[in-house]
C-alpha cells in the first residue's frame, strides 16, 4: 500500500501506474511487474511416478528366491467375491514378486 507525497491519500492503481485523485502519478517500476508475473509462471513440474515402489508398504517376510527379510505388498481382490483377498508380495532387494501362500 502506497500513499500520495502530496496529500498523503492512498494511491490506488491505473494502466501500470499508481494515481492519486490529486493528480500525483508514480509509474511502477518494470522489476514490481516482472516478479508478479513469474509467480503465477513458475510452478509444477509433475514428476513422472517411476519410483512408485517407494510408496508400497512394506512388510516382514523372507523372499523365497535370495532371503531378504522385506518386501512391498499389495492386496488384490480376485474376480470372484467370495474368495479372499490375495497379497502379492515383491521383494525390496531382487524384485522377485511371488503370492501368498497360504
Ligand atoms: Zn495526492
Ligand atoms: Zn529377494
Amino acid at each position: 500500500m502506497e500513499f500520495c507525497p502530496d496529500c498523503g491519500t492512498m494511491l490506488f492503481p491505473k494502466d501500470n501506474k499508481l494515481t492519486c485523485r490529486c493528480g500525483f502519478e508514480k509509474g511502477l517500476s518494470d522489476a514490481e511487474t516482472y516478479s508478479v508475473e513469474e509467480k503465477v509462471e513458475v510452478k509444477e513440474t509433475v514428476k513422472v511416478v517411476e519410483d512408485i515402489d517407494k510408496f508400497k508398504p512394506t512388510t516382514d517376510i523372507i523372499c523365497p528366491k535370495c532371503s531378504n527379510k522385506k518386501a512391498y505388498y499389495e492386496i488384490k481382490q480376485t474376480r470372484s467375491a467370495d474368495e479372499a483377498e490375495t497379497r502379492f508380495f515383491t521383494c525390496t532387494k531382487c524384485k522377485h514378486t511371488w503370492r501368498e501362500y497360504d
